[in-house]
């Protein structure tokens, strides 16, 4: 391999990611986390009452975790009467959602426990339908945006992986590929491989923030921004325990013997590993992942486009250039404004009586920081004459529609610039710049509404005009970027509230729901969403009266007769849950039976 040439990264790849002490997850704070004495004072003044899952009393649940802490240890059993301390992206509870938009209450769990390995998950399903209580598994549970660590279900028992199953198995140098446990976040990868000395010719992909988990972000089918920022199309091979607690082995890992487990994605006869994306059909406790060899060269650059309306031509030039692979990795347009958030917090512009930004403050934030209405950034690799000659021919392909844009590579731009912090994803080093998002407003938590955009200006422009209309009439910003894969796009929109503020939480809530029902009245579908949103995107999956969701039901009660695996996931309800009022379509103000399960205090005694 070619040594690493490019101009995108001379200062090197580092050995270590520097964070906080208290970087991870917890049901109590860290003592070194800036919410330690708060959670120490809640928990002495204010021990919460346990949250009890539905057929199940305070008596009954704690047989049942007895029983479990006999299986698993007792120190591995945790109650989860701790005060809940939303924290922030270092220190992240297992306890709630720390972004909660309903009641941080509503989706929070009875207990948590810490299987050792994959035999351990199988007893504790084993043990979950004995007793028939949910459970509700983590990798890492950063999931931000999404539901953090919550259960759907009030009172689900957690499984958090992340702590104990953490290894990277295997790393095949050879063949680019790695086998991995749940708990392995992107930046232990990214220092497992710098330890054993392969790090500068076997990168990651790494997503936004590096803390999450390699194996939860691909099964929530997750993007990141080199080649493989595609998470799901890169994994290769899974093990997993069915609700009924049976481990299987999927591809070539289901054969006895086969040396090609993380080489050969399929096996004989259908091909499962779908299924447990974004389900609830299964807990995948070992996965395969491809490495990206060092290409020998990476050029990033950003295209600044001048006006709001050029996101159609945009996407018109980028199109054609994603389908012929000139462009390689999974590139980004953004608009002008989410670009400046980085920089910026709102009170730094002119708001409007509804708390907008006011175009004319935007237009001159964006001329000072010298970027664009929208922003594209992309990377090429390869070595550096070839990515010269990419650049040269891309610059002409966008000259030709919007002769305005202007082109900037890193020696372009100030130190603090986003383009040098974009250098480091592209080749798969990870950073937590983007956390300086969250200084936008104050208490600042974020929904995504991510619907799929096709990959042509025409679905790009009109999705923006539609969904910045709906934000700016509830008073928020649209802060719109669109990934752009070689034929669709997701158009990610950071949607930020102050989560303290329950008026505030309450309008956000019925904002992204009034988006979700404008996005499906145009055939528009999000590719992941909230918790709290799961039931009601699903039911805009509709073909056919809905016949995705009667074959998934089907599905769901075949393999959890008893519905004990994370009921609600994405919609899928267990046939004992379904129509008695755990769906959350819209109009609710807190979650399904929580009035029958409050006061009800316990103690997990040995
Ligand atoms: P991350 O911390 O990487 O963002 P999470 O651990 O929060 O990811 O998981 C994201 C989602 O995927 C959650 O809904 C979680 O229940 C599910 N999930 C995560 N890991 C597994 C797993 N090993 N098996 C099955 N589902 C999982």
């Amino acid at each position: 391999m070619a040594p690493f040439v490019s101009t995108a990264l001379p200062e090197g790849r580092p050995k270590k990611i520097e964070r906080p002490p208290w970087h991870g997850t917890c049901l109590y704070q860290h003592e070194t986390s800036p919410w330690f004495e708060e959670s120490l004072r809640l928990a002495t003044e204010n021990r919460r009452k346990v949250a009890v899952p539905p057929g199940h009393t305070a008596k009954s649940l704690e047989e049942a975790l007895l029983d479990l802490a006999n299986i698993l240890g007792q120190e591995w059993v945790k109650l989860n009467d701790v005060p809940l301390i939303d924290g922030d992206y270092h220190a992240v509870p297992l306890s709630h959602d720390s972004y909660h938009i309903l009641d941080p209450g509503d989706f929070v769990a009875s207990a948590v426990c810490w299987p050792a390995n994959t035999e351990e998950v199988s007893k504790t399903v084993v043990w979950a339908n004995k007793w028939k209580v949910p459970i509700w598994p983590l990798s890492i549970g950063r999931n931000l945006g999404y539901g953090g660590s919550a259960p759907r279900v009030r009172g689900s028992v957690v499984l958090d992986l992340g702590r104990r199953m953490n290894k990277v198995l295997n790393v095949d140098v050879e063949n680019a590929v790695c086998l991995i446990e749940p708990g392995v976040q992107y930046v232990t990868l990214y220092e497992y491989l710098q330890s054993i000395g392969v790090g500068n010719d076997l990168w990651i992909d790494v997503p936004d923030l590096p803390g999450g988990s390699v194996m939860g972000n691909a099964l929530d089918r997750g993007v990141g921004y080199t080649p493989y920022g595609d998470h799901w199309a890169h994994h290769i091979g899974m093990e997993v325990v069915t609700p009924t607690g049976e481990i299987i082995r999927t591809g070539m890992g289901s054969m006895e013997g086969s040396e090609c487990w993380q080489l050969f994605r399929y096996g004989f006869g259908p091909h499962q590993d779908g299924i447990f994306t974004q389900s609830n059909f299964g807990i995948v406790t070992k996965m395969g992942m491809e490495l990206l060899p060092n290409p020998g060269g990476v050029r990033v650059f950003m295209a600044a486009f001048p006006k709001y309306a050029d996101l159609h031509e945009a996407i018109e030039v980028i199109r054609p250039l994603m389908i012929r692979k000139v462009i390689g990795n999974v590139p980004m347009v953004r608009l002008g404004l989410q670009d400046a958030s980085l920089y910026k917090t709102r009170d730094d512009f002119e708001l409007d009586e509804r708390g907008v930004v006011k175009p004319e403050s935007a237009q001159k934030v964006i001329e000072e920081l010298n970027t664009g209405a929208w922003v594209f950034y992309a990377a090429l690799y390869g070595p550096d004459e070839v990515t010269l000659a990419k650049y040269q021919y891309i610059q002409e392909q966008f000259h030709r529609r919007i002769p305005n844009t202007k082109f900037y590579q890193r020696e372009d731009v100030p130190e603090n610039h986003y383009l040098h912090n974009y250098a480091r994803f592209t080749t798969g080093i990870p950073t937590w710049r983007e956390l300086d998002r969250m200084k936008w407003i104050p208490n600042a938590a974020h929904l995504f509404f991510a619907p799929l955009s096709a990959n042509n200006g025409k679905d790009a422009g009109r999705q923006a005009n539609m969904f910045r209309a709906r934000m700016e009439e509830y008073g928020f910003n649209y802060l719109g970027t669109f990934f752009i894969g070689t034929r669709a796009m997701h158009h990610v929109i950071s949607f930020m509230y102050n989560r303290k503020d329950v008026a505030e939480k309450k309008k956000a809530l019925a904002c992204i729901r009034a988006l979700i029902a404008d996005a499906a009245s145009i055939g528009v579908g999000e590719y992941r969403t909230h918790l709290a949103l799961q039931d009601q995107v699903a039911k805009t999956y509709n073909w056919n009266n809905g016949a995705i969701m009667k074959f998934n039901e089907q599905l769901k009660d075949a393999l959890d007769p008893n519905g004990i695996l994370q009921p609600g996931r994405s919609g899928i309800w267990p046939k004992d849950y379904r129509g008695k009022g755990f769906e959350l379509w819209g109009g609710e103000e807190r979650s399904n039976l929580v009035e029958n399960q409050d006061g009800l205090n316990l103690t997990l005694t040995p």
